[in-house]
């Protein structure tokens, strides 16, 4: 019986998620990114990605009508989703009604300190993090996850296609760039699946993919000044096309006169017109070794 009642209500199935929205008169808030899944093997597919199982706790963002929600709740040994809009909060209560492993935040996630969440609820093991993400703020809450350590043994997360392959652009190709080398510099990126624009109600205007992201046990290239190393990849890459010696020495990023610039450039063994889109992380962890010791203080 009780199997049937979780049944007629699974979401990701259009009907379902159609009836709960008329059911609620559920208006889409655009400024808050809401697309929901209506896809259930895109929904398989993020939970068999994340690889959960009955061990894990999943923190999930944006659990909107609690589609992805479900999902997890059946594979997970609890979840705590983190959901900015208020107007989901009762439709959530309702979808997830049937499952006693959930709890649900009414937050900006931007807001919440994640990692003391993490170490308080899961008694200092690592946790999942899955979303279908709101892609307007798709980097800072990534970014925000890394930077403020939060334990994770993965992110499993649906971003715009085209973020996804920057994450995991390599050196020389069109999509490297700062976020490539900032997402690499954290973890390991995997692209688990393309997601068309058709699994999603509304429809966005751009194709989506899951991406898995695995942070490194021990980050991949060592630095003295890991702040530095982030200064000299933005100004890299924020004057695309131009050297790496022009692109720094235009920056007000970094406070060094160009021919010092051109010096630590042919200190790390490199031409001085070497373009910033094909240095490795390795390379540019050298450059902000060389550059520390020469910069101007503040
Ligand atoms: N997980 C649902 C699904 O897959 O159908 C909804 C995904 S929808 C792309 C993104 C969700 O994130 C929405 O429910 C939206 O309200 C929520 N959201 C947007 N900004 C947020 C924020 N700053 N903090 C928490 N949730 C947010």
């Amino acid at each position: 019986m009780e199997e049937k009642q979780q049944g007629d209500k699974r979401l990701g199935i259009p009907q379902n998620t159609i009836e709960i929205l008329n059911r609620y008169r559920f208006v889409f808030q655009k400024k808050y990114g809401q697309n929901f899944l209506i896809d259930t093997h895109v929904l398989d597919k993020i939970v068999r990605a994340a690889e959960i199982t009955k061990e894990d706790l999943v923190i999930e963002i944006g659990p909107g009508i609690g589609t992805l929600t479900q999902y997890l709740c059946e594979s997970a040994r609890e979840v705590i989703a983190i959901e900015i809009d208020k107007n989901l909060i009762p439709i959530l209560e309702d979808t997830l009604s049937d499952y006693k492993n959930v709890t649900v935040i009414n937050e900006d996630v931007l807001k919440v300190d994640l990692k003391r969440l993490a170490e308080e609820k899961n008694g200092g093991r690592p946790v999942k993090i899955a979303a279908n993400l709101p892609y307007y703020i798709t980097t800072p809450i990534i970014m925000g996850l890394f930077e403020a350590h939060v334990p994770a043994s993965n992110i499993t997360v649906m971003v715009q296609k085209e973020v996804a392959e920057r994450m995991q652009a390599v050196p020389g190709s069109k999509d490297y760039g700062a976020l490539s080398l900032a997402v690499q510099y954290y973890a390991q990126a995997y692209i688990a699946a393309n997601v068309p624009a058709n699994c999603f109600m509304p429809r966005p205007n751009v194709g989506s993919a899951v991406i898995r992201l695995t942070p490194h046990r021990e980050r991949p290239v060592s630095v003295r000044n890991e702040k530095l190393l982030f200064r000299l990849i933005r100004a890299s890459f924020n004057q695309r096309r131009k050297t790496l010696v022009n692109g720094l020495s235009n920056s007000p990023e970094i406070r060094l006169p160009k021919e010092m610039i051109s010096e630590a450039v042919r200190r790390i063994g490199l031409e001085e017109t070497v373009r910033g889109e094909t240095l490795t992380l390795e390379q540019f962890a050298r450059l902000a070794d060389v550059v520390e010791e020469m910069e101007l203080p503040h």
